[in-house]
């Protein structure tokens, strides 16, 4: 077997490895990242968040096309969707980023090795690649391997008629009737996207909610605002049963006549990859839920082994990711590096956005929280009415004595943007009246956020 020796091996090349690799060699470290996919990136990159993105820009513009443009004095004859051509602009984004990714570490100089990477005791990595084995002598590993979607009993994705976001991603032909299991980010951005191109879309929730774990008025608001784009809503429609007949899907929810239709997507969670790493043979057992235990620095209980991203615990976001790979690696080297996590964004990048950072109304109520609101339609927004996207607003949620923000949350045009606002501003302790006395630009989205600001002390002028 060949052998290599390496200062860290990072196991996995998605937003948490790859990013965890290249600070760890501008910090002089000699590191080595191992991929079992040829075009590094992860999920994130090759199947998840950003070929999403390229096909939710497309339909987006294809659903203005359609609807909007004719306000705006522009008439356009005979509007067609060339999907193919759609699929293959999202394919050479893809393919863009991830040899961007790869030229990334070419140019830190860090080591590549194309297989399944396990650990083989301490301080022992094998990584199994086509040309065969590499035992490489790590002195420290960052096990960064991302997840998997997860499964539901009673519903086996077939790779075809029943899939995940992986199919979702790249169906030849717009489905008649989609059913989507799962009102969750996967849920409501995928379904968007089929929905614009012309497929009737069913999503079916377990809860009586959508976006478990977002505010829940933004939440409710939000729903309303897809209901009208023309997505269904089952809520408390749990899902027992997906299968194929005749050529046809049938889903089976508890209580309710079966769905047939031609597509199921499943979205219903994303588990840790963390079979098949050998993470026995350092002593090593991970959660009931797959997570990797780890502490405040992300090392785990092995020596010399550390753990970021997915397979820990946390919200499964590529950005939170990124910041778990800089800390754990900073603090290797450093003595710092931290994370926090209060002031991570999540957005879904339906249309509009929603976005969030810190805490939700329910969070503060529970925990009995003394806290102030206020909210800013996007309507009463010069921008907005120019962009003609009057719906949602901006929330902020303040504590009632020091006035810190505690939680910002947006619906509306690319809420996923302005939210930065927010989480730096929150990064930096800030009070409502700290963002409050902030200039910003006329006219422009960020006003909102400004005036929901000023709402807290009931100052906002335009509303
Ligand atoms: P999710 O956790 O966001 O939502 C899953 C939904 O499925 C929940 O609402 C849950 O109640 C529901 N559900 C569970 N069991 C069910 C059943 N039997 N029947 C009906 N509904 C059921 O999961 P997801 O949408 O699959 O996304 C996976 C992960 O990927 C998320 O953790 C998310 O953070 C990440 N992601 C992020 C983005 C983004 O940042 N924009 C986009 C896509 C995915």
């Amino acid at each position: 077997m060949k052998r290599a020796k390496h200062e860290l091996v990072v196991i996995g090349g998605g937003p948490g490895g790859y990013v965890a690799a290249i600070r760890a060699a501008q910090l002089g470290l000699d590191v080595a990242c191992i991929d079992e996919n040829g075009p590094l990136g992860g999920t994130c990159l090759r199947i998840g968040c950003i070929p999403s993105k390229a096909l939710l820009e497309s339909t987006a513009r294809l659903a203005e096309a359609r609807q909007s443009f004719e306000e705006h004095g522009i008439r356009l004859k005979g509007i067609e969707i060339d999907l193919a051509a759609m699929m293959h602009r999202k394919d050479t984004i893809v393919e863009m980023l991830t040899r961007g990714v790869d030229a990334l570490l070419k140019r830190n100089k860090i080591t590549r090795y194309l297989g399944h990477g396990r650990l083989e005791g301490v301080h022992q990595v094998v990584v199994d690649g086509e040309d065969g084995a590499v035992s490489l002598d790590a002195q420290r590993v960052v096990v960064a391997t991302g997840s998997k979607p997860a499964t539901l009993a009673g519903v086996e994705p077939d790779g075809d008629r029943i899939g995940t976001s992986t199919e979702a991603l790249s169906y030849q032909e717009a489905p008649e009737h989609l059913v989507v299991i799962g009102a969750g980010y996967i849920g409501l951005e995928m379904g968007s996207v089929w929905n614009r191109v012309g497929s009737k879309i069913t999503v079916l929730e377990a809860l009586d909610r959508i976006l478990p774990g977002t505010d829940l008025e933004m939440a409710k608001e939000a729903q309303k605002i897809l209901q009208k784009q023309g997505l269904e809503f089952r809520l408390g429609a749990r899902v027992e049963r997906a299968f194929v007949d005749h050529g046809q899907c049938v889903v089976e929810c508890e209580g309710m006549e079966p769905i047939r239709c031609d597509r199921v997507l499943l979205a219903v969670g994303r588990v840790p990859n963390t079979a098949g790493l050998g993470l026995e043979s350092v002593g090593l057992q991970p959660e009931a839920n797959g997570e990797i235990p780890v502490d405040d620095g992300f090392a785990t209980s092995a020596e010399g082994v550390y753990a970021i991203g997915d397979c820990i615990r946390g919200p499964k976001l590529a950005h939170k990711a990124s910041e778990e790979g800089i800390a754990c690696v900073e603090r290797m080297v450093t003595g710092y590096g931290r994370v926090n996590y209060d002031t991570i964004p999540s957005v879904v990048y339906t249309h509009p956005e929603i976005a969030s950072v810190g805490r939700t109304e329910q969070q503060l109520r529970e925990a009995g929280h003394d806290y102030r609101k206020s909210t800013f339609p996007f309507r009463a927004n010069g921008r907005a009415r120019t962009l003609g996207e009057m719906e949602g607003g901006v929330k902020i949620l303040a504590d009632g004595k020091t006035d810190r923000v505690l939680g910002v949350h947006i619906l509306g045009p690319r809420a996923g943007d302005l939210i930065a606002e927010a989480a730096v501003a929150m990064e930096f302790g800030a009070s409502s009246e700290d963002l409050a006395r902030c200039c910003h630009a006329h006219p422009t989205l960020t006003e909102a956020v400004r005036e929901a600001a000023l709402g807290i002390d009931n100052r906002a002028i335009h509303t």
